[in-house]
């Protein structure tokens, strides 16, 4: 563990910092993990694990999930905190507003709410808290010099403008009939089926976004903003360039094509309005009493913030193990992303004459 102020390059760590790392490896670089290695959902596993498939669904449909906790709300907004489709029918607006009130009140109660609870007042102090290292201040890498400010700032402007803007073009395009629409009475089995496929549509929608935006122009000028956190906390989730927002909450161009209803969208933007904070408070889990706790935090998302160049994807999703970029957590997974690391950078080096090194 150490206390030092995080304080990270901007972009890829340098490979001076890889090898420095390597270096002083073996160390503890985590204050917390989950017990190593880092799983794969079954999904994909060969011989196929029917068994593991069921227990892994029911798992993350607990309900003291994230998942199932975010589906209630989805419902919770559409019953009681979303304008009417006969209102959304023209672009007014008052109810464009009440969107973006309530989508700002939201970011800012889960975000917010963590933050002071995990890190302001440290109500669990660093337990179960993955990276122990403080958030950055006085640093030139974050706009205002200091990373929560910054972190703030991207969410709640451009984060929640973004979130809004394709909210209102949904519900302005089922009004008026440019996106297929449909209720449970109409159609309850598609209802719920749907339901049951939006966190698989939402992670593999997310690796391709993520995984084009870490191509090195588009690292260079839009994705580094997120990556700055390497120590990551509750408002790091949606801190990032407004061309990733814009890119991010395109996941609902699905719903105008595929016949679906408003609990619908709701609840696949609750993967950025809730999940995106919760999956990088810093901690594994709130403590709730000495034997219960909320499961909040995504170890493997985690090792994407500290290595950069592995787990694109979510543990739902198997590209990175076909394409050979996951990282297991273990001190080996460590070594075989930084050799991965070394191996592109001297190609990078060998392609520019060895001239440029980045
Ligand atoms: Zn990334
Ligand atoms: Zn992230």
């Amino acid at each position: 563990m150490s206390d030092a102020t995080a304080e990270p390059s901007l972009g890829r760590p340098s490979l001076q910092e890889s090898k420095r790392e390597a270096r002083t490896t073996p160390r503890k670089i985590w204050n917390y993990q989950p017990a190593p290695p880092v799983t794969l959902a079954p999904f994909y596993d060969w011989p196929p694990h029917p068994i593991a498939v069921v227990k892994h669904v029911l798992k993350t449909w607990n309900p003291l999930s994230e998942r199932f906790v975010s589906l209630l709300v989805a419902v919770l907004i559409w019953c009681g905190f979303s304008p009417s489709l006969e209102r959304t029918a023209e672009l007014q607006l008052d109810w464009i507003m009440e969107i973006w009130l309530r989508n700002f009140l939201l970011v800012l109660t889960v975000a917010g709410g963590l933050h002071l609870y995990l890190h302001t007042f440290n109500r669990q102090g660093n337990d179960l808290r993955y990276d122990a290292r403080d958030f950055a201040r006085k640093s030139k890498i974050f706009h205002f010099g200091n990373q929560v400010w910054d972190n703030m700032f991207w969410t709640l402007t451009t984060g929640v403008f973004f979130w809004t803007a394709w909210e209102v073009a949904m519900m302005w395009a089922y009004a008026n009939g440019v996106a297929p629409y449909m209720t449970f009475e109409s159609n309850p089995v598609w209802f719920v089926v749907l339901i049951l496929l939006i966190p698989y549509w939402a992670g593999f929608y997310f690796y391709w976004m993520h995984r084009t935006i870490h191509w090195r122009p588009l690292y260079k000028y839009v994705h580094s903003w997120h990556h700055k956190n390497v120590v990551t906390g509750p408002w790091s989730g949606l801190a990032m360039h407004p061309v990733e927002h814009l890119l991010l909450f395109g996941d609902t161009l699905l719903y105008f094509v595929v016949a679906s209803h408003p609990i619908h969208v709701i609840f696949n933007f609750m993967f950025h309005g809730i999940i995106a904070p919760t999956s990088h408070a810093g901690f594994d889990a709130v403590r709730l009493t000495k034997r219960q706790s909320f499961h909040l935090g995504d170890f493997f998302h985690q090792l994407h913030h500290r290595f950069i160049d592995c787990n694109y994807g979510t543990v739902e999703t198997p590209w990175d193990r076909w394409f050979g970029t996951f990282h297991d957590g273990t001190p080996e997974g460590d070594r075989y992303i930084n050799e991965m690391r070394r191996r592109a950078h001297d190609k990078r080096a060998k392609a520019s004459g060895g001239s440029r090194t980045r």
